[in-house]
């Protein structure tokens, strides 16, 4: 169940905008007075005990609250819309929450399962509370507290995640008011980070989430200011942001005890983060890269053109296009890659035209897969190809885990001016996997299998460069 919950206006015996409550027709004059959440009024439990004289007993356990009077009785859970009157199951409109370490019931659900008629007027703000004819009219307000909350007041909620709430929804708990919590007054994107700005040192645990993807921060001993980025804050909202992964943050004041503000970041696709300060602890940096890696994947020859003819005639264009579509499929997996084909299907593609794909969209790598061939069935092995220096790594990284994984004979890492590597403006290589004139490679080559075992080599082979 997801309560969005608005601010809630504290209303107070001198405040214009407060509830005036009567009982029986008679005004009263209570410290403990309604507030109105989206614009419905809640009352505090220690009204309906003290003012009403309904017993309340709270179930820190199963976060119930169960109220009783004149023989009704009705169990309300905190932030649960589920709640049982007189022993059955009904939904309410609006859930209990706690603010002020007390815990607030919604004014009209809890009087009537209390027998109480409740009227509300928005007008003129009146909260008005019948007892039924021939029924006892006002408690003695200075009755003792119940003695199953001698302490006259009511338990705090327990400690972590606010019952009732999916694990990561932003929902309201209540402002904090003891001293030493930190207040967050900015909430900010800059670059590549996020900066949660503080009056004071802040920490933070933070977790990613599925479906869809999302990372969580959990900010202790912390509340959100009366101003957040300069606007009056509430005690949730959303910051919209310009980041190619990151859809929109979310704030609330998640938990009330000890007081945490959970900071939900809406993300494009699960990329890595980092939490952590820069000079200063009372900021807390979250770095969240703003772009993947475009790897291209190029499948060599197809359509007009074949490629080598293997030693059972088939075509060089199957084996790489199989291949290469199977690395695609394995990067699509990885949170940080974007992988790029030049071919899907089986297209023929100029040499200069594969290059380009690469170039226009700025990729980070680029990898022409092609299998070998050679007079002599006897020749097998792997060779790496690049042209640029700056290739040089990326091809030995590539060719390193190709070979270590299929065991094929090692033929070197060379330097050769193949036309796709000349032109492509970013670190590439053209790798020949094996010979296909080779039988027992062309046998391997082929088998899927041997090719998900190569696909994981390159795939590996592309995250190491990238330090993925
Ligand atoms: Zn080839």
């Amino acid at each position: 169940m997801l309560v969005f919950l608005s601010v809630p206006v504290h209303a107070s015996a001198s405040d214009d905008l407060s509830i005036r409550i009567y009982v029986d027709g008679k005004r009263l004059e209570t410290v403990r007075g309604a507030i109105l959440v989206e614009n419905t009024p809640y009352i505090p439990a220690s009204f309906l005990r003290q003012d009403l004289g309904a017993s309340t007993q709270w179930d820190s356990g199963k976060n119930t609250l169960t109220l009783e009077r004149s023989g009704s009785k009705a169990q309300f859970i905190l932030y649960e819309r589920n709640a049982v009157i007189e022993g059955k199951a009904v939904k309410i409109d609006y859930p209990p929450i706690v603010l002020s370490n007390e815990i607030y019931v919604p004014a009209v659900s809890a009087g009537e399962a209390l027998k109480i008629k409740v009227t509300w007027d928005i007008v003129s703000r009146s909260l008005q509370f019948y007892f039924p004819q021939g029924n006892a009219t006002l408690p003695d307000t200075r009755a003792p507290a119940d003695v199953s909350d001698p302490a006259g007041q009511l338990p705090q909620p327990p400690n972590g995640t606010v019952p009732g709430l999916r694990g990561d929804d932003v929902s309201s708990a209540s402002p904090d008011r003891t001293s030493g919590d930190a207040v967050i007054h900015s909430i900010a994107v800059s670059g590549d980070q996020i900066i949660i700005g503080a009056d004071r040192a802040i920490h933070a645990t933070a977790f990613e989430l599925s479906d869809p993807d999302r990372l969580v921060i959990d900010i202790p001993n912390s509340k959100i200011g009366s101003t957040l980025n300069g606007q009056p804050s509430g005690l949730n909202g959303t910051i919209s942001v310009s980041h190619p992964n990151i859809q929109k943050i979310r704030y609330a004041l998640f938990n009330n005890n000890p007081s945490t503000v959970r900071v939900v970041v809406d993300l494009s696709y699960a990329a890595p983060y980092t939490v952590g300060h820069g000079d200063d602890p009372a900021s807390l940096i979250v770095s969240i890269p703003s772009e993947r890696f475009k790897v291209v994947l190029d499948a060599g020859h197809g359509g007009k053109d074949p490629g080598a003819n293997t030693y059972s005639k088939r075509y060089e264009k199957e084996f790489t296009l199989s291949l290469t579509l199977k690395v695609y499929e394995l990067l699509k997996k990885e949170p940080m890659i974007e992988p790029v084909l030049t071919r899907s299907d089986d297209t023929f593609l100029e040499l200069d035209e594969r290059s380009e794909i690469a170039n226009n969209i700025g990729a980070d790598l680029f990898l022409s897969i092609h299998g070998n061939t050679y007079s002599s069935a006897s020749v097998s092995g792997t060779e790496t190809y690049y042209y640029n220096a700056a290739s040089k790594s990326f091809a030995q990284t590539v060719h390193k885990h190709v070979v270590n994984d299929t065991g094929f004979r090692d033929r070197n890492v060379r330097q050769q001016e193949y036309k796709v590597l000349r032109l492509a403006k970013m670190p590439a290589a053209l790798i020949e996997v094996g010979y296909l004139t080779n039988p027992d490679q062309e046998k391997l080559l082929f088998d899927e299998d041997f090719q998900n075992k190569i696909a994981h080599a390159i795939v590996n082979a592309i995250k190491e460069y990238l330090k993925l």
